[in-house]
């Protein structure tokens, strides 16, 4: 038996607390991370809300969907979006599922989500979209709650960065932690700005927004994905101070 670093443990419970302060995850929505000292298991906490979640709350999850934990804690039903996205994508290491609702929009139009401003490059220029009725027919729970569903997202996902899931919210995917977590707040700050500007281009008449272009996504990806300890350190103290004394 290898525990995960207390390190790993650390950062997964510190990226609950900054999801839910920068308002990407409410009472519902996740993060996981894989486990860093053996290969077959990844790490989400057990079925508590963000803001909540400490140390104690983490479990150890197997590649199947499978909760491995002697205290029989359970997970989140919806732990297959990680399990199924992990065993499709080795190259990545951490993964954000939320409903933070200025993306939702995008999820249900034909708007296409792309980047408006210089943060949000990895967005590329065609968000995929899940649409759950695909493979769980017109009556559904809207859950990606087994390995079918959460292997139809990996899927749709294919090797983007983010995807929407219609009528209920995204999953961002990164090769850290930090990552993970600061392109899922660019995806929202991302999904405000756009909605703005299209509503501002449609009041000056003529419904053009300058977005990024393709070179200038990646560009600026490079330098602002690199330098992402400086916001999480900023992050990770403000959602210290923010939750000081919160218990449930
Ligand atoms: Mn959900």
């Amino acid at each position: 038996m290898s525990p995960a670093s207390s390190a790993l443990i650390d950062d997964l419970v510190c990226a609950n607390h900054i999801l839910y302060v920068e308002g990407v995850v409410d009472g519902f929505g996740h993060v996981s991370v894989r486990h860093d000292q053996r290969d077959d298991r990844f790490l989400l906490a057990c079925g508590v809300a963000p803001a909540t979640v400490t140390a104690d709350d983490i479990v150890e999850i197997d590649y199947d969907g499978n909760v491995q934990d002697e205290a029989g804690r359970r997970s989140y039903i919806e732990r297959f979006i990680h399990s199924e996205i992990y065993k499709s994508r080795p190259d990545v290491m951490a993964i954000v599922h939320s409903h933070s609702p200025a993306i939702i929009p995008f999820s249900v139009t034909r708007a296409t989500l792309r980047p408006v401003c210089h943060m949000s490059g990895f967005l590329g220029f065609s968000t995929p979209v899940f649409e759950i009725r695909g493979t769980a027919g017109d009556d559904n729970d809207m859950l990606v709650k087994s390995a079918k569903l959460g292997k139809a997202l990996a899927e749709t996902l294919g090797k983007h960065h983010f995807a929407l899931m219609r009528g209920h919210g995204s999953v961002t995917v990164a090769d850290s932690i930090k990552l993970a977590v600061a392109r899922s707040i660019w995806a929202e700050m991302n999904a405000k700005l756009q909605t703005e500007a299209m509503r501002l281009a449609q009041m000056a008449g003529d419904n053009s927004v300058n977005y990024l272009t393709p070179g200038e996504a990646k560009g600026s990806m490079t330098i602002n994905e690199t330098v992402v300890d400086r916001p999480w350190d900023f992050w990770k103290a403000k959602a210290r101070v923010a939750l000081l004394g919160l218990k449930r």
